[in-house]
């Protein structure tokens, strides 16, 4: 196989990416076999950071639409990705891994909290980081987060796993002429009102020039091919 083509990346999972075919909460195969994927492109070389979020438990919008203060659904729902969290590090350990999560609220009895410059150590230690709770911050996601985190430990990608294969002109699922775009710009994803990520994400990497690959992560091995520099889903970039 060729060199790596990055050193450090953050992958992002929705924790819908957890659930399998699930309504809820987490299926454990589907966690082993994510779980198997990020160590096998560990054990490549690479350094990977985590992000899942919290939608297959509960999200603030949600839980506030049905009548829930905002603030408190929010924290509920950063909550939730620390339970995902909590459940990929023991997957990742139990595949052979050594992960650490690091949480964005302070709840040091179960995980870490979140201290950047130990991030990156651990990372340099060959660990497998998760970065939970979002941002720590209502009125975020953890596209957010993710986009955050991956700017302050200078990740060379970012790394978003969606059901679709990258990002299309139109929605694949209603039109089937819909094009996919494998190569963007930041500008272009803005001027043709493309949904790649919340705004206030795809604005941190845009201002970071973060690069960032959309892609669907039920193929197997499709992750360590993205490291070996293979061009899967959509990358859009400067
Ligand atoms: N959340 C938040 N601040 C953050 C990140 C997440 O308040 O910085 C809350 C928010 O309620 C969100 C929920 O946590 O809906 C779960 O995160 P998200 O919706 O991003 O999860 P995903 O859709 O990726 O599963």
């Amino acid at each position: 196989m060729s060199q790596l083509a990055y050193r450090r990346v953050l992958l992002k999972l929705s924790g819908e990416a957890l659930m399998g075919n699930e309504d809820y909460g987490i299926d454990p195969n589907v966690l082993i076999r994510l779980a198997q994927e990020v160590i096998e492109a560990s054990e490549a070389g690479a350094q990977i950071a985590l992000v899942i979020g919290g939608g297959n438990i509960f999200r603030g919008a949600g839980l506030a639409a049905g009548g829930m203060d905002r603030v408190t659904g929010d924290h509920m729902g950063m909550l939730a990705t620390v339970i995902n969290a909590l459940a990929m590090q023991d997957a990742l350990e139990k595949q052979g891994g050594k992960a650490r999560v690091m949480s964005a609220l302070k709840i040091n009895d179960v995980c870490e909290d979140y201290i950047r410059r130990r991030a990156i150590r651990h990372l340099e230690k060959g660990r497998l980081v998760i970065f939970a709770a979002g941002t720590g911050n209502p009125f975020f996601t953890t596209d957010s987060g993710a986009a955050l985190r991956a700017i302050e430990i200078g990740a060379d990608l970012l790394l978003k796993a969606t059901k679709v294969d990258g990002v299309y002109d139109k929605d694949p699922k209603k039109y089937p002429d819909a094009i996919k775009l494998n190569n963007l710009s930041y500008d272009e994803v803005i001027a043709r009102n493309l949904q790649v990520m919340d705004t206030a994400a795809f604005a941190l990497c845009r201002d970071a020039s973060l690069p960032l690959r959309i892609f669907d992560m039920a193929e197997p091995g499709v992750l360590l091919r993205i490291l070996h520099g293979e061009q899967v889903g959509t990358l859009v970039q400067g």
